[in-house]
């Protein structure tokens, strides 16, 4: 088990303690010396209190040595953190958050697209006026039991605008049991974009809080990535419809980088050119991922990611430094969700609420823990307009991060809190088992965001104090 990590990272040094997620910027010198108390005859997480210096010590460097000591005493009497999960009354559930498959059918044929176009390798279906009633009731029902106030319905697919119609009744009727529940619902859709025009535009535009259009940056990459079902280019028409759309304040870009992608931050300024502010990048699919053999050649190695990061990094906090009202910032990146994150500070046990505060419906009504599981059926949880209840496999209850190897050793086990069950189930075999590469990708991650921070609280600290840069979640 390690309670603590030391890093380098753009030149400086850091100590990061994962109970408290206080994170320390050491000079060489500290940073020296604390590699020598970690050596076989210092401390080891909660062993033995520092003993004598590992050898003599200058006068500059004894009080520097004490006073490690004593950070390492303080930080490492901070008690555990304990789950935070508050077990629900009797009758009372917290889900908060509904996908619906409307369409396990897309128009496109993207070269990564991790459940073939919702199809998962099936015939395509779109959900039918039976299933969207059944998928109704059975989210209604919950919501009215759950001790939520906010709940996010999201469409998806495949592509979910191919079943409009259904998605307009659900919305409709959604929205009609709002005031009875005494809840809000926010509506979230992810798209593809080529079908965001006409009157679906305008009704995405009256009833919906967000809308994620899918769109790789330059029009080349974007072609050679995501070309229509006939191999047809698309970028054009998905930035026609974007820049007609009603409320463009609604659009957020998701971009998904490969080894063939520009890099991170050409991709960013390429998609700052389309008049829509959020702009959110992410790399294909977890290194290590090897069930498909395509996702070999279009992974990006890690460290390639995060030379990446930083780069873009660099660039951006410099960027939003000129702007005194984070309000003011054109170009939103998801890179300020992750660190106003770290920023908190909150201590996780457990990664997520896949099947108890999350559930996703597939186009034919059946029921799983959350949109990476659907079509699983080791995981499937029932169906909707089915009377049993819903049953949660064992591997995703009673998930606790301390409790689990070999997520119990890491140093970042409370704010990555063992992963997402769905990648590691893809790339193990077993939910609660993380490949190595998922790791490896994660720590290097976290510590790029950790220097992030570090230089928003140097240039612009302010940008930190607002919390609404986070998406929903
Ligand atoms: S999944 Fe990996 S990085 Fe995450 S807490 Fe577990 S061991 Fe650490
Ligand atoms: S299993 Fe993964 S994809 Fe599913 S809710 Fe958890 S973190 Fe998200």
């Amino acid at each position: 088990m390690s309670d603590y990590h030391s890093f380098e990272q753009g030149g400086d040094n850091f100590l990061f303690f994962s109970r408290s997620a206080r994170l320390y910027q050491l000079s060489d010198l500290a940073s020296r010396m604390f590699s020598e108390l970690q050596a076989p005859q210092g401390v080891g997480r909660t062993g033995p209190a520092p003993g004598p210096p590992p050898r003599p010590l200058s006068a500059a460097e004894a009080p520097l040595y004490a006073e490690l000591c004593d950070l390492l005493h303080q930080e490492l009497e901070v008690p555990l953190p304990v789950s935070r999960d508050r077990q629900p009354r009797a009758g009372e559930n917290c889900f908060q958050t509904f996908s619906i498959y409307l369409a396990q059918n897309c128009n496109m044929a993207c070269c990564y697209c991790w459940n073939r176009g919702g199809t998962f390798g099936k015939p395509g279906h779109l959900m039918g006026e039976k299933s969207a009633q059944r998928a109704l009731k059975l989210i209604l029902d919950l919501v009215e039991a759950s001790s939520a106030d906010k709940i996010f319905i999201n469409f998806y697919g495949g592509e979910p605008l191919l079943n409009f119609p259904i998605m307009a009744k659900i919305t409709l009727e959604l929205l009609q049991h709002e005031a009875r529940l005494g809840k809000n619902f926010y509506l979230t859709l992810d798209t593809n974009g080529t079908l965001l025009e006409g009157p679906v535009a305008q009704f995405l535009a009256r009833y919906f809080t967000q809308i994620g259009v899918s769109l790789d940056g330059s029009q080349r990459i974007h072609d050679l990535q995501r070309p229509g079902k006939y191999g047809e280019s698309t970028w054009q028409l998905i930035v026609n419809n974007m820049k007609s759309f009603p409320n463009p304040k609604l659009l957020g870009i998701r971009a998904t980088l490969t080894a063939f992608s520009d890099s991170y931050l050409e991709t960013f300024l390429a998609l700052t050119t389309l008049g829509v502010s959020r702009i959110q990048l992410e790399y294909c699919h977890e290194p290590g991922y090897h069930q498909n053999p395509i996702y070999e050649q279009l992974n990006v190695p890690v460290e390639r990611q995060l030379l990446e990061l930083r780069e873009f990094i660099d660039y951006y906090i410099d960027y939003i430094s000129r702007y005194q009202d984070t309000r003011d910032i054109p170009f939103v990146s998801n890179i300020l969700d992750h660190i106003t994150r770290i920023r908190r500070g909150s201590r996780f046990t457990k990664p997520c609420g896949a099947g108890t505060n999350t559930l996703a419906i597939n186009s034919h009504g059946e029921i799983f823990p959350c949109i990476a599981f659907v079509d699983r059926e080791d995981f499937a949880m029932g169906r909707a307009g089915a009377d049993a209840g819903l049953s949660l496999h064992d591997t995703l209850s009673g998930f606790e991060v301390d409790g689990q190897l070999p997520c119990h050793y890491c140093w970042l086990r409370y704010d990555c809190a063992g992963g997402c069950y769905a990648t590691h189930y893809d790339m193990t075999g077993n939910p609660r088992h993380p490949h190595p590469h998922y790791c490896e990708s994660m720590k290097g991650r976290a510590e790029v965001y950790f220097y992030a921070l570090t230089q928003m609280l140097n240039r612009c600290p302010w940008h930190l104090l607002r919390s609404s840069n986070s998406a929903p979640p």
